[in-house]
């Protein structure tokens, strides 16, 4: 089976900077870390290879050191990397960074299944696989909880509001999946070595994709943000409740009424 696995660096810091002309986050500026639900993407893509075997192609959108979460992929075990890195695709709201990553995949070309992330840990929107899915007119499965493929059919185990739900489709297909739907592994310090020494990254620009770059970047995003600030975090003092329960629990209504909050 062959499996695409789209990820994302995510700033892993709250001292960020941001581009008050684009309303968008300075990336450069911050560390960064792999998403956290994008290790248990990729741990669902090589489960799902040691048992039905085939290749997995990892991509990510994003500056030049997004190579960085590439290079964890490929220590965790991927087949192939592919950066998506180019000042065309700067910008992106979530249909643009959507559309190049429906681009890449349309330029693979072979695929039976694309896993992504129910949401990212920074913008949280949950629009990229959804939108990804309408680009490139395959079946969605989202929020899965569990997959499992029988014969030329793919079920998951679908986390909704009260339960769960269970849902098949045929092969193209996207799945988004849930952070508790596995244990990522942690690659062993080989492996790491290995994706650093061994493994390469093919970086793919704006030109390679065979595709109207007027959907790529600012130009392609309909989203326009009127302001951006942050948020001033209110150092507040504790308050510690004492004495009988029924004291405790009036003042505590009283608190909450006071501020607001019943
Ligand atoms: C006006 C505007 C300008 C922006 N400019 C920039 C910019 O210049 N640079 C920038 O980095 N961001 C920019 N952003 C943010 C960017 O649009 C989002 O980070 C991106 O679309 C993903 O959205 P999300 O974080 O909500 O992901 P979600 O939809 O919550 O992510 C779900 C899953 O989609 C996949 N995914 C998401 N993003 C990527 C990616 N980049 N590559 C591979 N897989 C991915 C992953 O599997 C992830 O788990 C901008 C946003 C707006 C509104």
């Amino acid at each position: 089976m062959d499996i695409i696995v789209c990820i994302k660096q995510v700033p892993d810091s709250y001292d960020i900077s941001w581009d008050k002309s684009t309303g968008s986050l300075s990336r450069q500026s911050t560390g960064a870390i792999l998403n956290p639900i994008d290790k248990n993407t990729l741990e669902a893509a090589l489960t799902l290879r040691e048992e039905r075997g085939g290749f997995i192609t990892a991509i990510s959108m994003g500056p030049d050191q997004a190579e960085e979460v590439l290079r964890e992929a490929l220590g965790m075990g991927i087949d192939k990397a592919i950066l998506l890195s180019d000042k065309v695709f700067a910008g992106a709201d979530t249909l643009a960074t959507s559309y190049a990553l429906s681009c890449a995949i349309k330029k693979i070309n072979r695929f039976d299944m694309v896993i992504c992330g129910k949401e990212s840990y920074d913008g949280v929107t949950g629009h990229v696989g959804p939108q990804l899915a309408e680009f490139l007119d395959l079946p969605q499965l989202t929020n899965s909880t569990e997959i499992a493929v029988k014969k030329n059919k793919v079920l998951v185990k679908q986390k909704i509001e009260d339960g769960y739900r269970l849902l098949e489709a045929s092969f193209p297909v996207l799945i988004t999946v849930g952070k508790n739907i596995n244990q990522p592994r942690i690659p062993s310090m080989e492996d790491i070595m290995d994706a650093y020494r061994e493994k390469m990254i093919d970086i793919w620009r704006g030109e390679d994709l065979n595709s109207n770059t007027e959907g790529f970047g600012l130009n392609g995003s309909p989203t326009k943000s009127q302001s951006v600030y942050v948020k001033k975090l209110e150092k507040g003092s504790a308050e510690i409740l004492k004495g009988e329960p029924d004291v405790t629990a009036k003042r505590l209504v009283e608190i909450l009424k006071e501020k607001g909050l019943l």
